[in-house]
This record gives structure tokens, C-alpha cells and sequence, in this order.
């Protein structure tokens, strides 16, 4: 078993109800085991540090990252999906009709994707007949998979830019969760985007989404049924975001779709979830 898969089974453990969710996020990290990852970061990263500052994720700089031709051959990779058995009919179905998708649309849809694209997306998706939802998902992983490779580099590159906005530096998408980390300044707060995969240091009070600091405008909501996790609502924004408060740092607690029980909780509350790649239906 590897570490994700115990860290899913501990997971399901105390969250039965998570079963389908967890095995289609399985299946999808899984069919891209041998899939292609970056190798190095771009020799002019740098460079491109003032871009980054004015708020353009790296993945949109002058920084080559090589992230088309990498994410777009993880993303025909998904066809493989229509063969597992433990996926709904439905999911399989939508998996097997990437077989009709050129590489050249391969790579405009991750070109697309990444640079919020919308309507390229969705000629794409039409044109395929896989419902827009499920393409991106393909395609936000097939991206991740690939940042996969170079992660550590780029995080330690992060840290050491003092990078601390709320969104991601790699993708610009809103961090889908936070966690805490024990680091030489101690216990430290994280975020995580659901997105890329990437993770960096954040500041430990504040909302990430607007920038609110004003502690009367923000509230804690923990669950006795859900220890491992606490909502930090802002007032503000009206937004929340989830964070794992274990222990573990290899625990599935980080990635959006294993706290999907509490999105639905929080269902006509009028407080929203942000940067979650998995939504409850
Ligand atoms: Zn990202
Ligand atoms: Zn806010």
C-alpha cells in the first residue's frame, strides 16, 4: 500500500460516507503513477520574481515551465479510467471520450486552463461531449501531477522569497485548505491549493481570500463530530476556509475533497467555500 493509499484508508476510517469521493480522487492520482513530471525549475525563475510580487502566478510569467507538453500527456492518460471498475458507469463513460481529443487540444486546454481561459474550455468540452467540470478536474490534476515533480524545489524557492499571499503562487487559484506545520519558528500556518498541490507558508491570523485581519471579523467553528478539522470563518468576505489541525503530515486532511462533509454543513449558511477543486454536487 503506499502512503497515500494508507493515508485514504486511515482517513475513511472515521468518514465512511467519504467511500466514493476518496476512491474517484484514488483512481485519479493513480492512473497517472507513470506520468510525466517536471524535472527542474526554469533556469530564469529569478527573473520573474517581480511578476510574481505583482500578483502573476509563476505558471503565468516569462518563466518557462514546460508545463504544457508535461500536464497534457498526463491529461490522455485519464482515458485509462474507463477500465476502472470502481468508478460509476458515468465517470468511466466521460473518461473514455478522451480518446477523441487531439494533443494540440490537449495542450490548448492546459494553456487554457491555466490562464482561466473560459470559452476555449469550453468549445473543448462540447466538442468532447465530457461535462466541463470533469474535463478541468482532468486537467487540474494532470498539472499537479506534473508540479509534482519539481515541488519541493519551488516550495523552497517560495520560502525562500518570503512569498505570503493568500492564492497560489503557482497557479493563482485560492487555497482549498490550510494545515499546521512544525517549523523552526515553530508551529506554523500553511496553505494548500488543491489545484497545483502547492504549499506555502501563511500568515497565522487572517483571512487568505481578502486580507481581512480584523479578529472581530472572524470566528472559528469546530465540529465535535469532525476533530481533525475546524472551519476559520471571515465575516468579511463572507468565505471559510478549512484546516486540518492534526498531526500527521502525510494525512489526506490537506486535500479539499476529504472534508466535502463539511462544505455540505455549511450548505445556505451564507458563508462560501473557495478554492476547492472537488464541490459537492
Ligand atoms: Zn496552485
Ligand atoms: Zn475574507
Amino acid at each position: 500500500m503506499s502512503v497515500l493509499e494508507k493515508a485514504v484508508t486511515s482517513w475513511l476510517e472515521k468518514r465512511p460516507y467519504l467511500e466514493e469521493v476518496a476512491a474517484f480522487a484514488l483512481s485519479c492520482e493513480h492512473v497517472l503513477d507513470g506520468g510525466r513530471v517536471l524535472n527542474e525549475l526554469p533556469a530564469n525563475l529569478d527573473n520573474v520574481k517581480e511578476e510574481l510580487g505583482q500578483g502573476i502566478p509563476l505558471l503565468l510569467t516569462k518563466a518557462d515551465f514546460k508545463i504544457e507538453d508535461a500536464a497534457c500527456e498526463n491529461l490522455l492518460m485519464f482515458e485509462a479510467l474507463k477500465d476502472e471498475v470502481s468508478l460509476p458507469e458515468n465517470t468511466r463513460n466521460q473518461a473514455a471520450k478522451l480518446k477523441d481529443i487531439s494533443s494540440d487540444d490537449a495542450k490548448i486546454l492546459v494553456k487554457s486552463i491555466i490562464s482561466g481561459e473560459e470559452e476555449k474550455i469550453s468549445q473543448i468540452a462540447e466538442k468532447s461531449g465530457i461535462k466541463i467540470d470533469m474535463l478541468k478536474y482532468f486537467v487540474w490534476v494532470s498539472i499537479k501531477k506534473a508540479v509534482g515533480g519539481i515541488k519541493e524545489q519551488l516550495e523552497k524557492w517560495l520560502h525562500d522569497n518570503n512569498y505570503n499571499a493568500g492564492n497560489c503562487p503557482v497557479c493563482g487559484n485560492n487555497a482549498s485548505t490550510a494545515f499546521f506545520k512544525h517549523t523552526k519558528r515553530g508551529r506554523q500556518r500553511f496553505l494548500h491549493c488543491d489545484h497545483c498541490g502547492t504549499e506555502w507558508a501563511f500568515k497565522r491570523i487572517g483571512c487568505p481570500y481578502c486580507d481581512n485581519i480584523d479578529q472581530k471579523k472572524m470566528s472559528i467553528k469546530d465540529s465535535q463530530d469532525e476533530t481533525d478539522m475546524r472551519l476559520d470563518l471571515c465575516h468579511k468576505c463572507m468565505s471559510y476556509i478549512k484546516t486540518y489541525i492534526g498531526e500527521n503530515d502525510n494525512s489526506v486532511g490537506k486535500e479539499g475533497w476529504a472534508s466535502i462533509h463539511l462544505d455540505i454543513l455549511m450548505e445556505e449558511t451564507g458563508f462560501s467555500p473557495k478554492g476547492s477543486l472537488i464541490k459537492p454536487e
